[in-house]
């Protein structure tokens, strides 16, 4: 389905109308790690009104845990033409792992992937230890251990990483290996044979 399209299609939910979280369009305006507007007119405020269910939980489930907290949206739906452009934007560079083959296509094409921060009572971010879509280990979940060991990342930042993370899990988000912002919601597998991709 043609993302201009997307208002009319009953499967999706503007972000809008999730209560409790911030929106910061990250791939809208140049403050991308490509350096231009990647969504220029098409609306991306959307999520799958799956994932958007999920994304409310987390959000409630922080008020009432770390009130002075609140989830920020850094990027939801994308759609496919725009994962095609980031993945030629990475070609010959070896940060192309960071970006999941158009050919396989992007959980966030379905709508069933967000990419999320933790703000605090003044609105600034909260210190991850690497900013997002800075695309090195030190935002590898799977290495924050290593990264401690050596003195990359520091105890207070992997605490504030898992305090996202516990939020995003109580809505029913799972995490992925390599950075630290990025949650899916179901079964990566059976979203891309079963619901509608965002083109
Ligand atoms: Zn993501």
């Amino acid at each position: 389905m043609r993302c201009e399209f997307i208002a009319d299609h009953p499967d999706f939910r503007r972000l809008e109308t999730i209560d409790g979280i911030v929106i910061d369009l990250r791939y809208v305006g140049a403050d991308n790690f490509v350096g231009r507007d990647l969504y220029g007119n098409l609306d991306c405020a959307w999520l799958h009104h799956e994932a958007a269910t999920a994304l409310q939980t987390a959000a409630k489930w922080l008020r009432e845990h770390h009130p002075q907290y609140r989830l920020v949206v850094l990027d939801a739906l994308r759609p496919h033409r725009v994962q095609e452009m980031l993945w030629k934007h990475l070609e010959g560079t070896p940060l192309r792992m960071y970006v999941a083959d158009p050919a396989r296509g992007s959980i966030h094409s379905f709508g069933m992937a967000v990419d999320v921060t933790v703000l605090d009572a003044d609105g600034n971010e909260l210190d991850m230890g690497s900013a997002y879509d800075e695309m090195v280990e030190k935002s590898h979940p799977a290495l924050e251990q290593k990264m401690l060991a050596e003195g990359q990342l520091t105890p207070h930042q992997i605490s504030q990483r898992e305090l996202l993370r516990q939020a995003m899990f109580h809505g029913g988000f799972r995490g992925i290996n390599s950075e630290w912002w990025h949650f899916n919601c179901g079964d990566p597998v059976v979203v891309r044979q079963t619901y509608l991709r965002v083109d």
